[in-house]
């Protein structure tokens, strides 16, 4: 009988080298990789946008500028749908 080795995740297991420190597998890495770069491309889009529409981005504070005001999240994304939302479903 032959046993299949196999990832949390049901992906099969080859060799040891198939598997990272943390039992996933190199499919899992890659999945998880593909998801983290599609979020940081839509993330980079968004600031872009926000960039050329004049509003400064600060990246260690995640805070947004507009003209002179700093705002809290709550307002940022309230201005973000206001300006930027149409076709947002
Ligand atoms: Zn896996």
């Amino acid at each position: 009988m032959i046993t299949i080795t196999r990832c949390p995740h049901g992906h099969e297991i080859r060799t040891e080298a198939d598997r990272d420190s943390t039992g996933f597998c190199r499919a899992c890495r890659k999945v998880s990789n593909d998801a983290w770069q599609q979020k940081q491309r839509a993330a980079r889009a968004l600031v872009q946008s926000l960039e050329r529409h004049g509003v400064v981005v600060d990246p260690d504070a995640l805070t947004f500028q507009f003209g002179s005001e700093t705002a809290d999240m709550d307002a940022v994304a309230d201005r973000i749908v206001a300006t930027y939302g149409q076709g947002i479903q």
